[in-house]
């Protein structure tokens, strides 16, 4: 089978004079293009409607994508995205907007963009939201920077430091490290939380703050986070909170209510936008009534509250104290149509059943795999747990192998290799989307893959089998990255 898919992708498609569009005729006077803007060596592919269809429909099925089936990518939070939210997206109302346009003829756009805001505080408890950096990394900058800004407006310009657990993603401490901080590495303790000694031993006048996620990348609710962030505050510290793991948190408790000071969300991760394929997402920041005078500027605002005969009149609105604009123009508007239609569609029952249930499928896996691979903080998780992908009686066999393997029965691999505080990490997130039957089809998949690695490991080395390429040279496809078909003879 795979040759066969692959065969119509290694020769060429184009035949001379082939054509996949008909122009009309012409109905106005020919008029001859500069000659320096026309390229005599550019060889367009020349072929028929079906071809493109076929070609672009083949190379879609040589991808995992949710729509096809599961993916329990840890910390990605790969749950299925309602095409309603596309639908919705798309509506030229929506699309067809200028990003300049004056405000008056915008009003519906910045109705949805409030209403997104005060949905976000709600969800999250918070009392200020910006809606304007493009993904959840750059969230973190933002937040980081806010942080800063609010140390340097107190003159408190000592604090240089940020504390980051061992278990953070990566992203968290290059954020505090582009902001200019120190980053100081805090380890976990045996059951997983951030060691309380190891934090109050940091906790002096250089500390700007901490950048927590929770629950962590363990998939594990922080047991000490009360005391973690009092004593982080107690030393004149902000708590930064890395929101990407909100889906285990939604319509059950509130960061802001929790004591963070400033939190990132990843839209397209909690609130259903498709990511992955590096599409836009969004990463809106919120925070507590102290931190609200730094939010990037512009926020949208009530310029005008509503009258009898008129509705609100929304505009934007620059916070005293901003830190600047971090975005081109008003942040990534689709992904924010997508988010309001999901929160909308839920309502407020329907969020807390997403955690609810994410929790309760991620924590069925868990026990279900328990007793065939190591789970080193093996206490209830939230949203996802982290496996290791080792055995002592099988020394050869790594988590890439069982990554490699489970492509075979169709599943996409947990993510691997992080959190770094466990060998040979499987970080398996199943989302609130799926059914039990998935889960079991997974399970059943690991399990085997558990047995094969001591019976046959070979099968594992050699994975994937099923699918149209087998295991590529990842080294040689990140740095020799082949993009563009060609098949005229070298230069
Ligand atoms: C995904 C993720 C990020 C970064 O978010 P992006 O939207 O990918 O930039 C940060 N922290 C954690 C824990 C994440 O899972």
């Amino acid at each position: 089978m795979p040759e066969k898919i692959r065969e119509p992708l290694l020769r060429e498609l184009s035949s001379p004079g082939r054509q996949g569009v008909r122009f009309p005729d012409l109905d106005v006077p020919q008029s001859p293009l500069p000659g320096d803007l026309l390229r005599g060596d550019l060889p367009l592919p020349e072929v028929s409607e079906i071809d493109v269809v076929r070609h672009y429909t083949r190379l879609s099925h040589f991808n995992h994508a949710v729509d096809i089936n599961f993916y329990p990518l840890g910390s990605c939070t790969m749950k299925y995205n309602p095409k309603i939210n596309e639908a919705l997206a798309r509506l030229p109302g929506f699309s067809a907007l200028h990003p300049l346009q004056p405000e008056i003829t915008v009003q519906g756009a910045l109705r949805l963009m409030y209403e997104l805001q005060e949905a976000l505080k709600e969800i999250t408890g918070f009392a200020g939201c910006s809606l304007q950096p493009a993904a959840g990394a750059h969230g973190e900058l933002t937040g980081v920077h806010i942080m800063r800004a609010y140390h340097a407006d107190r003159g408190d310009t000592r604090r240089n430091k940020i504390l980051v657990p061992d278990s953070a993603h990566g992203t968290n401490p290059a954020s505090s490290a582009m902001s200019g901080f120190r980053v100081v590495e805090i380890p976990s303790d045996e059951r997983g939380n951030i060691d309380l000694t190891a934090l109050k031993a940091e906790c002096d006048d250089t500390l700007a703050g901490l950048m927590l996620t929770n629950p962590n990348t363990l998939g594990l609710f922080e047991e000490h986070l009360l005391e973690v962030i009092d004593t982080v505050h107690a030393a004149g510290g902000l708590v930064y909170g890395d929101g990407a793991n909100l889906n285990a948190l939604l319509g059950i408790a509130k960061p802001g209510d929790l004591g963070f000071d400033v939190m990132h969300l990843n839209l397209h991760k909690t609130f259903a936008t498709p990511h992955g394929g590096g599409g836009p997402g969004s990463g809106p920041v919120v925070c507590a009534p102290h931190l609200t005078d730094f939010l990037p500027a512009p926020i949208v605002v009530i310029k005008e509250e509503a009258t009898d005969d008129l509705p609100p009149f929304y505009g934007f609105h620059t916070p005293a104290k901003t830190i600047g604009r971090v975005k081109a123009f008003h942040g990534h508007f689709s992904v924010m149509v997508k988010a309001l239609a999901y929160i909308l569609m839920l309502g407020g029952p329907g969020l807390r059943q997403v955690a609810e249930d994410a929790v309760l499928n991620a924590n069925y896996l868990r026990v279900r795999l328990q007793d065939a691979y190591r789970i080193p903080y093996n206490r209830i998780c939230m949203h996802e747990f982290v496996a290791e992908g080792r055995w002592k009686d099988a020394p050869d066999v790594h988590a890439l192998d069982i990554a490699k393997r489970l492509m075979d029965f169709g599943f996409h691999p947990p993510t691997n290799y992080f959190p770094l505080i466990v060998h040979e990490a499987l970080m398996i997130e199943p989302t609130e989307t799926e059914s039990k039957e998935t889960l079991d089809a997974f399970a059943a998949a690991m399990l085997q893959i558990a047995e094969e690695a001591h019976t046959n490991p070979e099968v594992l080395h050699s994975a994937p089998h099923e699918t149209p390429f087998g295991r590529l040279d990842e080294v040689k496809a990140a740095r020799d990255l082949v993009l563009q078909w060609d098949d005229r003879p070298p230069k």
